[in-house]
């Protein structure tokens, strides 16, 4: 249920109906809008046709809504206005488009190096690179994993760009959290909720990856389990469903970036790396996902593609990448979003 308070609510009309929540045992989420605030009620409500009548009561209170959806915290009738998350000056989630781009795996310090360098002077916002791979054949390589958090790290000191790593495991938490400026969530642990509550309990911004296999509403669960614990600063990222095409590595499903942005206010990362895992396919398709409304897109670069120690098919060479760049801004304008123009165009 959501309490809406009525323009002329004061502060203590908002604590009265707080405090009357959590008399109830219940808790409160107030999201205050330019015009009205509004109150997310959290937990079971025992008897929703008696609470609303005498929410409504209460001084300030315009009205109250059910609110049918089970994700709340994510959900845009708790929070109408987007989430912006800033990570070292960069907003994510606000007029401008973010790319992040870098290698899939970070493969050793002069690579990490020389990626960062040329995506940073193409225009590139975060700088992305695996230190911990989660793979399909145990006999793949899984990352550098501590050496490869530092090579992320020297990135950032050189480029000025913040980085963004998947963490594996709750045991990792701290660990990657030392180094990282946002936690990759990826595909495979997107139903891992001992690592969501995990990384829900620090402060480190969220990219919480959608499972090849999840629904959107699972999804946005998930993003809610980050979320209860205290951390708000999440991220949803679209990145492919398995369906039953077999011609590209995943789907990517467009309607999800559409759907999420209507249904939540968190942000939301287009990876039509993953989502095609066809190195030709990757630039249209993350073009469409700008043209649907995403935040910002994550995409893999290699200075020699098919060297790469993971993901060589779908990776974009630096020329690739640079068309992408100078389209991605055409298409973000379009859509009556912004671009940054801190790169050199190609
Ligand atoms: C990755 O970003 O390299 C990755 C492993 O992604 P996903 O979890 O989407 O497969
Ligand atoms: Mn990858």
């Amino acid at each position: 249920m959501i309490v809406v308070m009525r323009a002329d609510a004061t502060a203590e009309d908002v604590a009265g109906v707080v405090a009357r929540l959590e008399r109830q045992g219940l808790s409160a989420h107030v999201s205050e809008g330019e015009e009205r605030t509004i109150i997310g009620v959290l937990g079971s409500p025992m008897d929703h046709a008696e609470l609303g009548p005498a929410l409504e009561a209460l001084d300030g209170v315009d009205h109250t809504v059910r609110v049918s959806k089970p994700y709340k915290l994510a959900s845009r009738q708790f929070q109408p206005a987007n989430t912006v998350i800033e990570v070292r000056g960069v907003k994510i989630g606000g007029p401008e488009v973010v790319m992040m781009a870098g290698p899939c795996s970070c493969e050793s310090e002069e690579q990490v190096l020389r990626i960062a360098e040329a995506v940073a002077a193409m225009g590139a916002r975060l700088f992305r690179g695996g230190a911990y791979k989660p793979r399909t054949s145990p006999y793949a390589f899984r990352g550098h994993g501590e050496s490869g958090l530092e090579m992320l790290a020297k990135a950032r000191e050189k480029t000025g760009m913040p980085i963004i790593t998947e963490v594996l495991t709750p045991g990792d938490v701290a660990l990657v959290g030392q180094y990282t400026d946002i936690f990759q969530i990826g595909a495979r642990n997107m139903q891992n909720y001992i690592l969501l509550e995990e990384v829900g309990r620090t402060e480190i911004p969220v990219m919480l990856k959608r499972g090849p296999s999840a629904t959107i509403e699972e999804w946005l669960l998930a993003a809610e389990y980050v979320m209860a614990q205290g951390n708000k600063k999440v991220m949803l990222c679209e990145r492919g469903i398995r369906t039953y095409e077999t011609a590209t590595r995943n789907t990517f499903d467009i309607n999800a970036v559409a759907y999420a942005k209507r249904e939540s206010h968190l942000p939301v990362i287009g990876d039509p790396s993953h989502g095609t895992g066809v190195r030709s396919l990757v630039a249209p398709v993350g073009l469409g996902a700008i043209a649907a409304g995403a935040d910002g897109l994550i995409v893999e670069v290699h200075h020699d593609p098919d060297k790469s120690w993971s993901d060589a098919a779908q990776a974009l060479g630096f020329e690739a990448f640079g068309k992408l760049m100078v389209q991605g801004a055409a298409v973000a304008r379009a859509v009556g979003r912004e671009w940054s123009d801190a790169g050199v165009e190609v």
